[in-house]
């Protein structure tokens, strides 16, 4: 077994310790690689917390998860010995369901390994995610980095970066589509540089009138605060889609008013608690709530791809990782600009 060093939370109320843990030897068809950098995702804080389900501990976060191949097994032929490799939000799948033929591993329907709190396809080995120093996975669900790329940056593409990407592309918003980023955080500010460069009319939806510069900057054309009535009032009916990127609760309805006639709202935001939704704002204006769940390898390898070639990563703050906690605390007043990524250097 390979010995570990990553940041694990024993239980769900306490806070994130070193801890040392043990993967498994690289099989032939494993990549081996040292983490340098990994983002922290919203979906950290709501697994240590048991926020969505009963988790499995000790729990190490991180699926944003990039670094250099150290070592290879006998059978691999996508990656070598130094190559750069990242992994997102899944370390396995059964890879013969439709869904995995099809290249959504992240729908698998035999249940894929979640890269954290999850299981191994035998069902019963925990995963560890990429707060730790070093990983083992399956070289089918490690994705190639272009080397002119920002590594840092680079590392909440994987979640961050394919979680607004997909839905994008499956709708198929771009030009001639008006589109609202709901929630300028992590995802937020990765579906406004994605939206823009499909050639959408991009409005970011805003609890913060601090962040209107910012959402300029990444290239948004409007943006609205939300707890502004009169902004609220001229951006009824709207938009085609609106990206609903938020961690808390809130009002669905609210927001399905600024929704034009057959609008599609995605929720990639997952609070713990349902939605109250009544059918009558769908059906005034035939409008769907749809959702989306990260994305399949292939898709996330034609985003990275495209992200090398239009110059695209992540706005980051750059912590070390004794100061996860800070940034949580952060992170949850919606003071995150726009993505933290931990500096594995540091642990
Ligand atoms: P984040 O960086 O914390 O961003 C969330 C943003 O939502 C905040 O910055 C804030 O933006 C807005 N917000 C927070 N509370 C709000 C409220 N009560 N009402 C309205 N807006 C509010 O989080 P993230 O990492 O982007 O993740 C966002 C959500 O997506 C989380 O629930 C996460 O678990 C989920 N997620 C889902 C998938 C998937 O596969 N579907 C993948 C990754 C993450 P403003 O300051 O602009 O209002
Ligand atoms: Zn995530
Ligand atoms: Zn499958």
């Amino acid at each position: 077994m390979i010995q570990v060093k990553g940041y694990a939370a024993q239980t769900p109320t306490s806070d994130l310790a070193p801890w040392s843990f043990e993967r498994r030897e690289v099989s032939p068809h494993d990549v081996q690689f040292d983490i340098m950098y990994c983002g922290v995702c919203h979906s950290d804080l709501h697994q240590i917390r048991n926020d969505w389900f009963e988790g499995i501990f000790p729990m190490v976060p991180g699926h944003e998860i990039v670094g250099r191949v150290k070592k290879v097994g006998s059978n691999v032929k996508k990656f070598k010995v130094g190559d750069l490799a990242a992994v997102g939000c899944q370390v396995d799948s059964c890879r013969e369901c439709e869904n995995c033929k099809d290249g959504l591993e992240n729908y698998c329907l035999n249940g894929n390994s979640q890269t954290y709190n999850g299981l191994e396809q035998d069902k019963k080995t925990p995963t560890y995610g990429g707060y730790s120093n070093t990983i083992v996975v399956h070289e089918h669900f490690v994705l190639h980095v272009n080397e002119k790329l920002n590594l840092p940056a680079v590392a909440p593409l994987l979640c961050a970066g394919i979680t607004t990407w997909s839905p994008l592309r499956h709708w198929k918003v771009g030009k001639g589509h008006k589109l609202a980023v709901l929630g300028l955080g992590g995802l937020g500010h990765m579906g406004v540089k994605f939206g823009v460069a499909f050639g959408a009319e991009v409005t970011v939806l805003s609890t913060s009138a601090k962040k209107e510069a910012d959402a300029k900057k990444l290239g948004a054309h409007h943006f609205v605060v939300t707890t502004d009535k009169e902004q609220v009032k001229k951006a009824r009916g709207s938009f085609d889609f609106i990206l609903d990127t938020v961690s808390a609760e809130h009002d669905l309805v609210f927001y399905l008013n600024m929704l034009k006639t057959n609008g599609v709202h995605i929720c990639v935001g997952a609070p713990s608690k349902p939605y109250s939704l009544s059918p009558f704002p769908l059906i005034v204006g035939r409008k769907s709530v749809v959702g989306s769940g990260n994305g399949g390898i292939p898709e996330t390898q034609e985003m990275l791809d495209f992200c090398a070639e239009h110059n695209i990563v992540s706005d980051i703050e750059m912590i070390d990782i004794k100061n996860i906690h800070n940034a949580y605390e952060r992170m949850l007043k919606g003071d995150v600009r726009y993505r933290f990524v931990i500096d594995m250097a540091t642990l």
